[in-house]
């Protein structure tokens, strides 16, 4: 990836990371202030029923004590003894005796002229015969109105008010309702009727537990469990994000203390594998890559027949093993470098040795944009000009991700051939690509990986694997070196299907280049 985009993307990833606690915060400081204002406006239902409720029975027992008088209607025995029902139940304003239309008196107004205050029919009749009038007017305060609730004659007025009258600091506003008749008919004093009764349309077929949201408000619908009355309860919006604005600074900060050592970390991992980048790449422009060497022999008689030459990183006074850096390097376009300079070190150390055996040989491994021009190729020649090391004596080690663009491949390894470069194919058998492309191309040599090796003589089914692998190699005429050999059980069992070449632990391990001088010294004394 290039550096530019590395650092976007890691900016965006480390943004990221700190953003997304934060967002949570943000989300549950909502949630909280939504399950608080629930809590109260339920709380505060709750408490408005029990008021409207309360109104009501004493509007019922009013009226129940009214229709037990047994004196003559309007009598001014009755009439005192209306005036004490008034007086009695706080809420009821009046009560009075009213026949096919007409108010005839009552404890307030005492009797009424004929035709003085006329009675409309009900608004509304219960099925035990309750009549309701929701809306009438009051006899001494004109924009004042009144319930009348009536049965058999008889009625008491109840000024609606009552039913609202709940104290509220949040002036929050309230209705309530005959959810019978589907009429509001008490709303708190500044509260728009149009707007609740929209808020009850919406509510009346819901069980009236949940809170609503809309827009400007939440609203609760609370129904009584012993009367057709419910309460709605309407917030406005402005308490609830007044709630969540406190809330919020309490959400951001949890958000904060969460997302940026999330951040950082992110941060930093990304950037220490860029940094560990930046390394590799100050590391191979100061040519700091040495070359170990490991045996490669015949397994007929257990002569060192050539080595394989495995770069290592010296960093920090350490060596680095190829597996931790050729992906990188890979990744980041220095494998071309490495392996130039792999070359040119195998060149410096091994030249006299190979020009003094000329049947003596090294193998080098190539990367993947190796096997993607013939760059290599020319760089080798040029190198090898009038040394005289026989092109043969350096042998090319691919592996099968080299091979995802078959075509450029062939090419190449037909060219290192054609050169007079043996070509093997490496880790034989992990590469998880199609085989097919043994017969497309031809190779000199295939390298049986050591996990197949690791397995000989184990019940594993992956032991039967080497036994197929030598068989096809050799059916396809190509040599066969076997990897990682530990014990000599495998190389028995190796050297009885065939195998030419082994290498491994058994024979040695890699060196670098003077111990390698002086194991090949004492194994053929001729050859150092
Ligand atoms: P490889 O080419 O398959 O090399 C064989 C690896 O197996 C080497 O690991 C070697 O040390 C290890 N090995 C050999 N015999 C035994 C054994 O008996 N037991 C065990 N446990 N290990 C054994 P190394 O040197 O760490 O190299 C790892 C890989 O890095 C190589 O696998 C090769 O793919 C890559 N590599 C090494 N040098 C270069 C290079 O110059 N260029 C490129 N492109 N890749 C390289
Ligand atoms: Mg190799
Ligand atoms: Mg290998």
């Amino acid at each position: 990836m290039q550096r530019s985009w590395f650092l976007l993307v890691t900016i965006l990833l480390a943004m990221l990371a700190t953003l997304f606690p934060v967002g949570i915060g943000v989300f549950m400081a909502q949630l909280e202030a939504n399950r608080r204002e629930s809590e109260q406006l339920s709380i505060f239902a709750d408490a408005a029923v029990g008021r409207a409720e309360a109104v009501m029975t004493q509007a019922l027992n009013a009226l129940l004590d009214l229709e037990s008088l047994r004196d003559e209607p309007c009598s001014p025995s009755q009439l005192v003894e209306m005036r004490r029902i008034t007086y009695t139940y706080r809420h009821i304003q009046d009560a009075g005796i009213y026949r096919g239309g007409k108010r005839l008196c009552s404890a307030l107004l005492g009797p009424i002229q004929a035709d003085q205050l006329a009675l409309p029919p009900p608004d509304w009749r219960t099925r035990d015969n309750l009549d309701f009038w929701f809306d009438q007017p009051n006899p001494f305060a004109a924009p004042r109105r009144t319930l009348l609730i009536g049965r058999n004659g008889n009625y008491v007025a109840v000024d609606p008010q009552n039913f609202v009258d709940v104290v509220d600091r949040e002036s929050r506003r309230l209705a309530v309702v005959n959810t019978d008749a589907g009429r509001i008919f008490a709303v708190s004093q500044g509260a728009s009727l149009p707007r609740l009764q929209r808020a009850y349309a919406d509510h009346a077929y819901g069980s009236g537990g949940e809170t609503l949201r809309d827009d400007d408000a939440s609203i609760v619908l609370r129904r009584s469990r012993t009367m057709p009355l419910a309460v709605l309860v309407l917030a406005p919006r402005a308490a609830l994000l007044a709630n969540w604005k406190a809330l919020l600074a309490g959400g951001l900060l949890v958000g904060l203390a969460a997302g940026v050592p999330l951040g950082i970390l992110v941060w930093r991992r990304a950037t220490r594998r860029f940094s560990l980048e930046g390394e590799l790449r100050g590391a191979v422009r100061r040519h700091e890559m040495a070359v170990h060497y490991q045996p490669i022999v015949s397994l007929a008689d257990n002569r060192c027949v050539g080595v394989e030459a495995l770069v290592r990183w010296r960093r920090q006074g350490r060596l680095v093993r190829p597996n931790l850096f050729i992906p990188m390097a890979e990744n980041a376009g220095l494998i071309q470098q490495i392996t130039d300079q792999v070359l040119d070190i195998v060149l410096t150390e091994l030249g006299t040795l190979l020009r003094r055996h000329p049947s003596f040989y090294v193998s080098i491994n190539v990367g993947v944009e190796d096997l993607k021009s013939r760059r290599f190729l020319g760089v080798l020649a040029s190198r090898l000009r009038g040394t005289g090391i026989a092109p043969g004596q350096i042998r090319i080690e691919a592996t099968e991700r080299g091979f995802l663009e078959p075509d450029v491949a062939r090419d190449t390894i037909q060219a290192f051939r054609d050169a007079g470069h043996p070509v093997y194919i490496d880790d034989f058998g992990t590469g998880y690509s199609s085989l097919s492309y043994l017969q497309s191309f031809k190779v000199d040599a295939l390298k049986i990986d050591k996990s197949f090796v690791d397995t000989i003589g184990q019940e594993a089914a992956s032991s039967t694997v080497a036994p197929h692998i030598i068989a096809m190699a050799q059916s396809l005429g190509l040599q066969i070196v076997a990897e990682g050999i530990e014990d000599s059980t495998q190389a028995d069992f190796l050297r009885e299907q065939g195998v030419d070449y082994g290498q491994g632990w058994l024979f040695g391990r890699p060196v670098p280049a003077v111990e390698l001088a002086q194991l090949l010294a004492r194994a053929t004394p001729q050859a150092a």
